[in-house]
């Protein structure tokens, strides 16, 4: 073994800068923090070449005092913690002292500084760690800081940098995510010349989500909150219909910083769950606030994973706010016609009027307007307290006292006892008028200013659904003969290790061993039903959904509520018809099938007078 030497002070600087210097965007994400700290209420951001040869940081914060610049740019030197202690109650982006020491042991940096009571500002230069230039200087409140030629001196790091457009973009996610954290400051990011984001600073945090992610996301937001058991929840969600194949538009805030959180997703989720169709994400922008010593900071400085102290009480507060948000605020999605010209020939020449009639049949189909979808958006919450929980009481208790199955999700805990049964507080909706079926699909039906197309199959499914919710463990159905299941053997096991999962769905099971289940009572909508196949379905799907209580439950009542719609056959009369249009207008409860496909769609009266010219 060699002598064992202490690194001189650059040396250890640059390996603990790899810690936080990782590229141009984990700069940037430092700097930015740091004026969000020293209470800055504009930011401006530029970098060239994806910040590889320049970036620059300005702000209108506190600055620093002369004294204190040099310091700054020491390892574990910041103000803003003195104590151990101090670490429970950390309220500021940073505290760890590391970020300026490490980004100037890898790159050229100048910094100009002034606080509100020094005449004349500072400006500092450092390089690769060592201090160059320290002087006075004339210069407003606030620091700016330029950095240069990022990792000049440790061109091995330099090989791992991507194209300069991909850690540009890398940058601009970096701002996107700081701008939506922060809608009481102004942002300004520009890129190679080009101004790419501004935001209003005016607190609103609407405005950011409409300058950061466009008209199209914030066009589809619902807003939602709620407070409970010290968590508060506020922000946005997207309307059902408008999920997504993936995750990328779930942003979610602690206290203000942006954060990774396996709970907060599954709480939205689970809030969406027979809203939304199976494989596609809810998107939105939920800021989550507990109390600072209820959270462990503490973590990597790169990694944004975070543990909560009490994770049930940050899941029940984001899933309630979530779907009491769907409940008061999702409507049917619209239709509104083509904005095509009614008169199809009123900006034809003469010429070309002439020509067309000659050449035309008279069946042209070309020009008949195109219904198109387009959702509704409501923003605003109602403020009454209108919450339609799909969750009975009943089914909630039958579901906490199945302590075998919570033991089994510590993940997921099922959202705990609504006390009060939600009331539906909304204005008496007006007569539905039955019209009739197209394409033996559709019931075509009327209601005050509006026609409604209702997909029958769809919507008969989730009447059926929250027919069974609400019964399944007051009507089941004792079979004259019970009923043998011959199973495989791991669909066996699924069952027989089930029972109650299957009793609250309504099933009575017994184990007739050699991987046979004998069924001898059944929800009474499955009655007559092919059971055998219903039962194999359900082994199916508990071997599929993992360990969620509560999607499994959900699981079952949909594969029952399929069942019992295809016992039904194919729905004609114009009474079960009408019957269905009644059901799914008259309240908001049957707002998507169980596979999440919107079961109505409305055309209104409005846009039909529009098109006929009726009305501009
Ligand atoms: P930390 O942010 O963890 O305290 P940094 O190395 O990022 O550590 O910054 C060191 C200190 O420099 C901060 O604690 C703060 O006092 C000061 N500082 C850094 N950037 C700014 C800024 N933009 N405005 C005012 N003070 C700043
Ligand atoms: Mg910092």
């Amino acid at each position: 073994m060699a002598r064992i030497n202490v690194l001189p002070k650059n040396v250890a600087e640059l390996i603990a800068a790899g810690e936080v210097v990782e590229r141009p965007a984990s700069v940037i994400k430092e700097l930015v923090e740091n004026s969000i700290d020293a209470g800055a209420t504009a930011i401006t951001v530029e970098i060239q070449r994806g910040g590889v040869t320049y970036m620059r940081i300005t702000d209108n914060g506190c600055g620093i005092s002369r004294d204190d610049v040099p310091t700054a740019f020491l390892r574990h030197a910041t103000s803003k913690i003195k104590t151990g202690d101090d670490l429970n109650n950390i309220g500021t982006l940073g505290f760890r002292g590391e970020a300026l020491a490490a980004i100037s042991s890898v790159a050229h940096i100048e910094m100009l500084t002034c606080t509100k009571d020094e005449q004349l500002g500072t400006r500092y230069v450092i390089s690769g760690g060592v201090e160059q230039d320290f002087f006075e200087t004339g210069c407003p409140v606030g620091t700016t800081i330029i950095v240069r030629d990022i990792f000049f001196n440790t061109p091995a790091r330099m090989k791992f940098l991507k194209t300069d457009v991909a850690e540009s973009n890398a940058v601009a996610l970096v701002m996107d995510r700081m701008a939506l954290s922060h809608p009481e400051v102004s942002f300004k990011f520009i890129r190679d010349g080009k101004q790419t984001l501004t935001t209003a600073g005016d607190g609103k945090l609407s405005s950011a989500i409409y300058s950061v992610l466009g008209r199209e996301y914030f066009g589809g937001l619902i807003s939602a909150e709620n407070a409970q058991d010290g968590v508060t929840v506020t922000g946005f969600v997207c309307k059902p219909v408008l999920c997504r194949p993936n995750r990328n538009g779930q942003f979610f805030f602690l206290n203000g910083r942006l954060v990774k959180s396996g709970t907060a997703c599954a709480a939205l989720e689970q809030a969406y769950k027979n809203s939304a169709m199976v494989g596609k994400f809810p998107y939105c922008v939920l800021n989550i606030s507990v109390p600072l010593d209820t959270v462990d900071v503490n973590v990597h400085p790169a990694k944004t994973e975070v543990r909560f102290t009490d994770e049930r009480r940050v899941f029940n507060c984001i899933y309630y706010a979530v779907k009491s948000a769907l409940a008061a605020g999702d409507t049917r999605p619209e239709m509104t016609l083509d904005k095509k010209p009614v008169n199809r020939f009123q900006n034809m020449s003469v010429e070309e009027f002439r020509q067309t009639v000659i050449k035309e049949t008279p069946k042209d189909e070309k020009t008949v307007p195109v219904f198109e979808e387009k959702p509704k958006t409501n923003f605003s919450l109602s403020d009454t307290k209108k919450m339609l929980f799909d969750e009975t009481p009943e089914r909630l208790s039958m579901l906490n006292s199945s302590k075998k199955a919570e033991r089994e999700e510590p993940a997921l805990p099922p959202p705990p006892v609504v006390e009060e049964k939600c009331v539906e507080i909304q204005d008496e909706k007006p007569p539905v008028k039955y019209i009739g079926e197209a394409f033996k699909t559709y019931i075509v039906a009327e209601q005050g200013n509006d026609i409604y197309l209702i997909d029958k199959h769809a919507a008969h499914e989730r009447i059926l659904f929250e027919q069974i919710k609400k019964s399944a463990k007051t009507e089941r159905q004792m079979l004259i003969s019970s009923v043998s299941v011959p199973l495989q053997k791991n669909e066996y096991n699924a069952i027989i290790e089930n029972p109650e999962l299957l009793s609250i769905a309504g099933f009575e099971i017994e184990d007739f061993g050699i991987d046979t289940v004998l069924v001898t009572a059944v929800p009474a909508m499955l009655e007559g039903a092919d059971i055998p196949s219903a039962v194999r379905e359900i082994a199916e799907s508990i071997i599929k959904t993992g360990t969620a209580t509560l999607e499994r439950i959900d699981d079952i009542f949909h594969i029952v509520a399929c069942r019992s719609a295809i016992k039904a056959g194919n729905l004609q009369s114009a009474e079960e018809l009408s019957a269905i249009a009644e059901r799914v207008l008259s309240s908001d409860d049957i707002m998507y099938c169980p596979h999440g496909r919107p079961v109505a769609m409305k055309l209104s009266r409005r846009e039909i007078e529009k098109q006929f010219g009726r009305i501009q």
